[in-house]
């Protein structure tokens, strides 16, 4: 894996703060140790690391839960702010490794590498600052370039076939776009097996010299881009980083670490518990929804892409075969089995939620209207899988029922005996 040598200097507290797994952050965070005189038994124990140590826990149990991820309330602009984020890393980082566990190790470098990621862009796809941007890409590719949109020239694969004209409009949209990222082949071709979509496949890239060129889509920019490609490479360092350290934790400080690293196991086999439940369901307990696009899959109608992004997902929550899943789409006009058990398998990998009823309804996935489906109709039912739940109780308290009545009836024959 090409990461480069030298890395560029970052000084900014600001910055490592927020990014405390880059490589430059170490010598930071030990020069804040000395200067404030926090060892280990500080970290772990003392009343000044309270609050580390909180947001420490938050971001754990983050990790376990998907799709939860919170920004931090800390002010990296003040040096307390700083300290809480940068030893709340170290202290996280210290329970993962105590953990032992490469499972909770891989999950927690993904939280961190997405929180990274939406650092990194702000909501409307701008990175936060190109200039940061530049600092960071450059600390884990090799090779990264700019230019600026202005002379960047036409855009491929049919996103906007327009020229530098000149005109205000297109300024305006440039300025909004920001910067073109250029990143080497080899840096490209490290990362992008991790990720899904048409784009990121290298026939549908724009290489020329070694350099492939990251253009801008009208809701994708470039530097949104080069930030899903960061996001690999910082799940993999991390992960790398924790999996390398987990030799270190002697027994004393595992014992010492024992509470907080309970914590996490306990959510651990809670949310275990609860998939397990679900991956009794059976056929009969699935969601309306689920069985029209099975059904529709069958009789060979196209399926819009979140349907079929929604039934990978449950088929992987339900922990059915991924052979099982892929053999949903067989009957899909477009079905390519090589194409499908990729895609499968990227969704059984990283475990997506399934969506809940609100989006299914919105992109024409839910099935049911008033009155067609008892559970559907409960006013709190606004997510397949509690439907499920649902299901599953009901079902269970008839079979009691039934149970009792069959037993109370046999009480009864045996007394007319
Ligand atoms: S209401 Fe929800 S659970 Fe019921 S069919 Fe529609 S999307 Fe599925």
């Amino acid at each position: 894996m090409p990461i480069p040598d030298s890395k560029p200097a970052i000084a900014e507290g600001r910055l490592l703060a927020r990014f405390p797994f880059l490589p430059q952050a170490s010598p930071w965070i030990a020069g804040l140790a000395n200067k404030h005189g926090i060892d280990l038994d500080t970290l772990l124990e003392g009343p000044s690391m309270e609050k580390a140590r909180l947001r420490a826990r938050q971001r754990l149990l983050e990790s376990l839960e998907k799709d939860k991820s919170s920004q931090s309330n800390n002010d990296v602009w003040t040096e307390d702010g700083q300290i809480i984020e940068a030893f709340a890393f170290y202290y996280a980082r210290l329970v993962i490794c105590a953990s032992e566990d490469e499972k909770l190790i891989a999950r927690w470098a993904q939280t961190e590498a997405e929180r990274a990621e939406r650092m990194l862009v702000s909501h409307k796809g701008v990175a936060f600052d190109e200039q940061h941007l530049d600092l960071i890409a450059r600390s884990y590719f090799t090779k990264i370039k700019s230019e600026d949109s202005v002379n960047s020239g036409s855009v491929k694969h049919g996103f906007s076939s327009m020229k530098s004209t000149g005109s205000l409009m297109m300024n305006l949209n440039q300025v909004e776009q920001g910067k073109t990222w250029n990143i080497g082949l080899s840096d490209y071709i490290e990362v992008c097996p991790k990720i899904t979509g048409h784009r990121w496949r290298l026939p549908n890239t724009d290489i020329k010299d070694g350099w492939i060129k990251l253009h801008h889509e009208s809701e994708y920019n470039s530097s949104k881009k080069l930030a899903r490609l960061m996001r690999e490479r910082f799940k993999q360092e991390i992960e790398r980083d924790a999996l390398s350290r987990v030799n270190d934790v002697t027994t004393e400080l595992a014992i010492r670490l024992a509470e907080p690293v309970g914590m996490l196991r306990s959510q651990m086999s809670k949310i275990q518990k609860d998939a397990i439940e679900l991956v009794g369901a059976s056929q009969e307990e699935w969601p309306p929804c689920m069985k029209n696009i099975v059904a529709q899959l069958t009789q060979g109608v196209n399926v819009n892409h979140f349907g079929r992004v929604f039934m990978a997902s449950m088929a992987s929550t339900l922990a059915l075969p991924q052979e099982a899943c892929v053999d949903f789409f067989r009957g899909a006009p477009d079905f390519s089995e090589q194409t499908t058990a990729y895609q499968v398998a990227h969704i059984y990998d990283r475990e997506y939620t399934p969506s809940g009823c609100g989006k299914l309804k919105v992109n024409h996935n839910c099935p049911v209207l008033p009155g067609d489906d008892r559970i559907c109709d409960i006013e709190w039912m606004n997510h397949p899988l509690k439907y499920i739940r649902a299901k599953q109780r009901s079902n269970s308290m008839r079979q009691k029922v039934e149970q009792k009545t069959t037993s109370d009836s046999g009480d009864g024959e045996s007394q007319d005996d």
